[in-house]
């Protein structure tokens, strides 16, 4: 966990460490400044400027009094910067890929992916806002015509979490802007300094003073200030179903819009006709990336009885030949767990899965390995049941939980008993199967054997307590968008 302290601002050697507000990068007014830790090793690796409401407030005038002529530039302008930042991410790609793991534990390559990733996705929207077209619709009567015209919905907040800083952000930074939005972005306060970094090649690619502002500090003033400003007319928030119920709650006193992409619980079932050791290769590496601490990591497995046995085997094997280690390291699989808390979570997880049965295969502690850092060892369980914690909360975890099933209707009941909806995966060759299943599993994203869908171009969010609205594609430029409906009445 990182620690505030009252000393003035200290620009680290290797890393910026300053919010940017009106187009200036500037400490907390009060000098207050946050402790970044790296998980691998819990040493200091900065010290960023610690802003709170009254930075909140500068940076959302600054955003209002810049939206006017933000808007007003062709989207052709707008889009040269987005671009342009995009390319500024791809070339310090390698550097803000090592702030990504030293702040956050995933490693090195997964970090430079999920850079660029986010540098495509800042290219996509920059394309994809010279197609924010509206429509001519015909009338009833011959004396009118009808239009609807799309309009950006103004100032825009966003709060994100820790486990994505440098694509989760971008998802929503990046088509706000496209369509003429101006934004106030807070980071998760943990891990900062992928997002400063991003701040910088937008920066350097011309964005003009006020249309994007960073502002880091504590969540709870910086939420007050988006839900309190009638100018901020949208908060984009990515986070646990738990906040995300309080801020649709919040919304209500301005009728704030909101997207919201919340926690999962998803599914990943695996037919008698796949090839076996393929599906545990995808499903470990999907299960184990950055932890299991993804939003749409599967974190029940479903195997058909035919083939359990052997998959079993498969997957204990590959999670035991996992490489643990400090991301920077080559080679490195899996990093540190993000905080001391994920630790404690993920250890109660699997004591309550076991004093209710549930037999662990591998792992199933913290790793012993390390003297420092928050190491915690891949964990197959199985014997696994529906009252198990592991099965009804979000793990958030690296822990894979094993279970048969028979039928197929059994399998999409089972899968869809949940409160969750945000991904869920199916393994197999057989067409028929492949349909019924993406059809019936009530989930926002579905990977066919595939284990990592997420993808700029195409729609990414979930279904019942795992959100509202879409990110990515054309329907995450859409989030930001206004519909305005113009009727004109003709001289008769
Ligand atoms: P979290 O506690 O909800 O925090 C998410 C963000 O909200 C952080 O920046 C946090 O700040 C801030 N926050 C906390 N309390 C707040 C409040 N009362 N008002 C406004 N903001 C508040 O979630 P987390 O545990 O950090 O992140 C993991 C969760 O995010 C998981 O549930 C995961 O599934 C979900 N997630 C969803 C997606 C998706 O696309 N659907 C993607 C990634 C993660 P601080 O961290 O500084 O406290």
């Amino acid at each position: 966990m990182a620690t505030a302290t009252a000393r003035g601002a200290i620009e680290a050697a290797e890393y910026p460490t300053r919010m940017f507000i009106d187009g200036s990068w500037c400490d907390a007014l009060d000098g207050k400044t946050l402790r970044v830790i790296n998980p691998a090793d819990e040493s200091v690796l900065a010290e960023v400027a610690y802003g709170t409401r009254t930075e909140a407030d500068r940076a959302i005038a600054a955003a209002e009094r810049a939206f006017p002529a933000w808007r007003a530039l062709s989207v052709y302008d707008r889009a040269k910067i987005l671009k342009q930042t995009a390319e500024l991410m791809r070339a310090r790609a390698d550097k803000i890929a090592r702030a990504l793991t030293q702040e956050q534990g995933k490693p090195l390559t997964e970090a430079r992916l999920e850079v660029l990733h986010a540098a495509d996705t800042f290219e996509w929207f920059a394309e994809e806002g010279k197609r924010s077209y509206g429509r001519i619709i015909p009338p009833m009567k011959v004396a009118k015509r009808h239009y609807a015209i799309k309009h950006p919905v103004g100032v825009v907040g966003t709060i994100t979490p820790w486990n994505f800083p440098a694509a989760l952000p971008s998802r929503k930074i990046a088509p706000a802007l496209a369509v003429g939005c101006t934004v106030v972005s807070r980071p998760a306060e943990q891990t900062p300094l992928t997002l400063i970094l991003i701040f910088e090649c937008l920066a350097d690619a011309g964005i003009p003073p006020g249309v994007a502002n960073l502002v880091i500090g504590p969540a709870r003033p910086i939420a007050d200030a988006f839900f309190e400003h009638p100018s901020i007319r949208k908060i984009s928030f990515t986070g646990s179903t738990e906040v995300g119920k309080e801020l649709i709650r919040r919304s209500a006193d301005q009728v704030k819009r909101l997207s919201l992409e919340l926690g999962g619980h998803a599914p990943l079932i695996v037919f008698p006709d796949a090839d076996v050791h393929q599906v545990a290769q995808a499903a470990v590496i999907g299960k184990f990336r950055n932890n299991g601490q993804v939003c749409i990591a599967p974190s029940r497995f479903y195997v058909h009885e035919k083939i359990s046995k052997d998959f079993t085997d498969a997957a204990v094997e590959l999670a035991r030949s996992l490489k643990i280690g400090n991301g920077l390291e080559p080679g490195v699989q899996v990093g540190p767990m993000f905080e001391a808390r994920a630790l404690e979570k993920t250890s109660a997880l699997i004591e309550d899965a076991r004093t209710k049965g549930g037999k662990v295969l591998t792992g199933g502690g913290r790793s012993k390995r390390f003297d420092r850092g928050y190491w915690f060892e891949p964990t197959v369980i199985r014997e696994v049941n529906g009252e198990m914690k592991l099965m009804t909360e979000e793990p958030f975890a690296p822990v894979m939980p094993l279970l048969d099933f028979d039928k197929l209707d059994d399998v999409i009941a089972a899968a869809n008993n949940t409160p969750y909806g945000l991904a869920a995966y199916v393994f197999t060759n057989d067409l028929t199967v492949a349909t019924r299943m993406a059809e019936g599993l009530e989930a926002g994203v579905i990977g066919i054997n595939d284990p990592v869908p997420a993808t700029p171009q195409c729609p990414f969010g979930g279904m019942k307590e795992s959100g509202m609205g879409r990110e990515l594609g054309s329907e995450g430029l859409d989030a930001y968008l206004e519909t305005k409906f113009v009727s004109v009445g003709l001289r008769q």
